[in-house]
C-alpha cells in the first residue's frame, strides 16, 4: 500500500510516518531525509539540492521525480512505503501517479496533516533533530545526545531558523496546498486529520482514518 502524507512544515508529517511505519509494518521514504543525507555525503545530487534546502525551496521537480521512481522501484519497498513529503507539487502528484499506474501499484491513502500556521512557527523554533538518524525532538537543545542513536548530536537545522521557515509556509501554500485541490479533483482518497494534539492522539486519529 502506498500512503502519501501531506501537510505543511512541522505539522508532524516525519514523527507520525515512522510511528505510521512500524504499526503497518511499511518502510518510511522522506525525500527531506534522502537530500540531507546527499547534502552531508557531498554527492552531486547532494550539491545541487543544498541552495534550494537552506533558502527554504523546493528542490526541482525532475530531482525529486528520479528519487521517486528509484524508491518506487526498490525491492524493499515492493510491499508499499509511506511517502512523507515526497509529493510538494502537482507536477510531482502526476509523477507518482503515472509511475504507480506503470508498476500496478494502487493509491492507498493520501493523509492531509491539518495545522494552523501559528502553532507550526512555535513547534519549528523548538525543534531540533539528531545530526546522525534525522530523528526530530522537541524540548531539547542543540548539543544534547540522541537517545536512539549512539553518538549522535542534536542540531537544530538551518531551514529552521525563522527566515527559511516562513519561506516554507510560504512556498507550502503557493505549491503544496494545490496538490491537496488536485488528489481531491482525481477522486484521490483524501482523509485529513487534525495534527493538533499528543503523539498518541494523532497517530489514533492516522489510524483511524486508514481504516485501522
Ligand atoms: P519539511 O516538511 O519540514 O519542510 P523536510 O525535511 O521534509 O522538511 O524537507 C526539507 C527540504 O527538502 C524542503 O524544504 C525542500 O527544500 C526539500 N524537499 C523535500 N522534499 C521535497 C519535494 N518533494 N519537492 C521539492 N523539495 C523537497
Amino acid at each position: 500500500m502506498i500512503i502519501v502524507l501531506l501537510g505543511p512544515p512541522g505539522a508532524g508529517k516525519g514523527t507520525q510516518g515512522e510511528r505510521l511505519a512500524l504499526r503497518l509494518g511499511l518502510p518510511k521514504i522522506a525525500t527531506g531525509d534522502v537530500l540531507r543525507g546527499a547534502v552531508k555525503a557531498g554527492t552531486p545530487l547532494g550539491l545541487e539540492a543544498k541552495a534550494f534546502m537552506d533558502r527554504g525551496d523546493l528542490v526541482p521537480d525532475a530531482v525529486i521525480l528520479g528519487i521517486m521512481k528509484e524508491a518506487l522501484n526498490a525491492p524493499e519497498n515492493a510491499r508499499g512505503a509511506i511517502l512523507d513529503g515526497v509529493v510538494r507539487t502537482v507536477p510531482q502528484a502526476e509523477g507518482l501517479q503515472a509511475a504507480l499506474a506503470e508498476l500496478g501499484k494502487p493509491l492507498g491513502a493520501v493523509l492531509n496533516f491539518d495545522i494552523a500556521d501559528g502553532e507550526i512557527v512555535s513547534r519549528i523554533s523548538g525543534r531540533t533533530v539528531c545530526d546522525a538518524c534525522q530523528v526530530p525532538y522537541s524540548g531539547k537543545v542543540p548539543g544534547d545526545e540522541c537517545e536512539k542513536h549512539d553518538g549522535g548530536r542534536l542540531v537544530r537545522r538551518k531551514d529552521d531558523e525563522p527566515e527559511a521557515v516562513q519561506r516554507r509556509l510560504d512556498v507550502y501554500r503557493a505549491q503544496t496546498a494545490p496538490v491537496l485541490t488536485w488528489y481531491t479533483a482525481a477522486g484521490a482518497p483524501v482523509k485529513t486529520i487534525d495534527a493538533v494534539g499528543t503523539l498518541e492522539q494523532v497517530e489514533a486519529r492516522a489510524l483511524a482514518a486508514l481504516g485501522r
